[in-house]
């Protein structure tokens, strides 16, 4: 099956029973033992056929063996950290999103020591991966919420022989844009609340690899701390899930037509979006990814709370991927937590505006924006 065929069917088959195409959602938290042979389903925090229909279909999408869906982002992030050997040295992208940020603060406290580095530059890779206590790298790619590119593949080049895994948060990308396990990285990362889901009405995360090793960890440690979402949540992100090359495609284009309103305005400095030729990690971006997405992120030479409050179509809220198009200043809202300092090194200003482009019709969006933008910037 190709890839847009396995998003409708992959983890769908017919239910053997009844013919439902589209499977049933499995809401008992037990399972009878003597009515299974050989038993099989125990208890939901352990298996479940809705969730592991869910996991079959993200597997799939990037021809991988395993997949493992849990509550949150946050909760598939907080497990992937789990697999860092106590002690072991962590290296992030210098540009993350905020709740990642948090919880390598805490593994950063409880002694495995964490280094930010800018992962985008080449030049800087050799240094950066150069500790030989390194247990993993972190990288998000493109980076939230200025949209730097990491060269997946040099990482992981970088690292021949060594024991240190890489993991990708793909969350922006999506499996559609980018497929970090063929350009070499070990473990995938998604919020799936974001473009998986794509409505902006469900929560959830998920980790996939091909490594069954991996695999009796991860599932296990979610078994134990029981941080997986309900069948119900997985039937939300599974249904949603189906029309994501539908969804990335219009986004795609919208997100271009915003793009080129940006790009020139007299309000407006500079603008990060991995498909525009003048972006640092251009040449690196057409290569790895299929697509260069649908989040923009630009500097608003003028006050960004006028700017949010003159847009009428865009929500104005955090989070991104879904259908519907929204806009935030990340210093007021989606990275707020993170101390001005940082910020402000790692290059996110007060005035950074990031955009979520979803699938209206884009006339609309660009008038919204553009008249947004002719506006006062004071
Ligand atoms: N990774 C990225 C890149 C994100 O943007 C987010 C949330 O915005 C997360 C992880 C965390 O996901 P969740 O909010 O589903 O916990």
């Amino acid at each position: 099956m190709r890839f847009d065929t396995r998003l409708v069917r992959a983890g769908q088959e017919p239910d053997p029973d009844t013919g439902d195409v589209v499977p049933p959602v499995h809401l008992s938290t037990a399972y009878d033992r003597r009515s299974q042979d050989p038993p099989r389903y125990f208890y939901t925090r352990g298996e479940n056929p809705t969730r592991e229909g869910l996991e079959r279909c993200l597997a799939a999408l990037e021809d991988a063996r395993y997949a493992a869906v849990f509550a949150s982002g946050q909760a598939a992030t907080a497990t992937a950290l789990s697999l860092l050997p106590p002690g072991r040295r962590l290296v992030c992208t210098d540009d993350v999103y905020a709740g990642t940020d948090a919880l390598l603060a805490t593994l950063d406290r409880q002694g495995s020591p964490v280094r930010f580095a800018d992962l985008s530059d080449p030049d800087r890779l050799p240094e950066a991966l150069a500790a030989p206590d390194l247990g993993m790298v972190w990288i998000e790619s493109p980076t939230n919420p200025l949209l730097k590119v990491v060269d997946i593949g040099a990482v992981r080049h970088h690292l021949a022989g060594r024991d240190a895994l890489v993991v990708v948060d793909n969350t922006f990308a999506s499996p559609v844009c980018q497929q970090p396990l063929a350009l070499g990285a070990h473990i995938s990362l998604y919020s799936t609340t974001k473009s998986i889901a794509g409505h902006g009405d469900v929560m959830g995360g998920a980790l996939v690899h091909d490594d069954p090793a991996l695999d009796g960890r991860i599932r296990g440690y979610r078994t134990t701390a029981g941080n997986l979402p309900g069948a119900l949540d997985c039937f939300l992100v599974h249904r949603g899930l189906k029309t994501l090359a539908l969804r990335a495609a219009r986004q795609g284009h919208n997100a271009q037509a915003l793009v080129d309103v940006l790009v020139g305005a007299a309000t407006v400095g500079a603008v990060h979006y991995p498909g525009l030729p003048t972006h640092p990690q251009y040449a690196v971006a057409k290569l790895q990814m299929a697509q260069p997405g649908s989040i923009v992120s630009f500097e608003y030479l003028g006050d960004p709370e006028r700017l949010l409050d003159r847009v009428r179509l865009f929500a104005c809220a955090v989070s991104l991927g879904g259908v519907q198009s929204l806009i935030e200043c990340p210093a007021l809202m989606s990275h707020r937590a993170l101390p001005a300092h940082v910020r402000e090194r790692r290059g996110i200003s007060p005035s950074l505006i990031r955009v979520s482009a979803g699938i209206e019709d884009p006339l609309d969006l660009v008038e919204d924006l553009r008249d947004a933008l002719a506006g006062s910037p004071v």
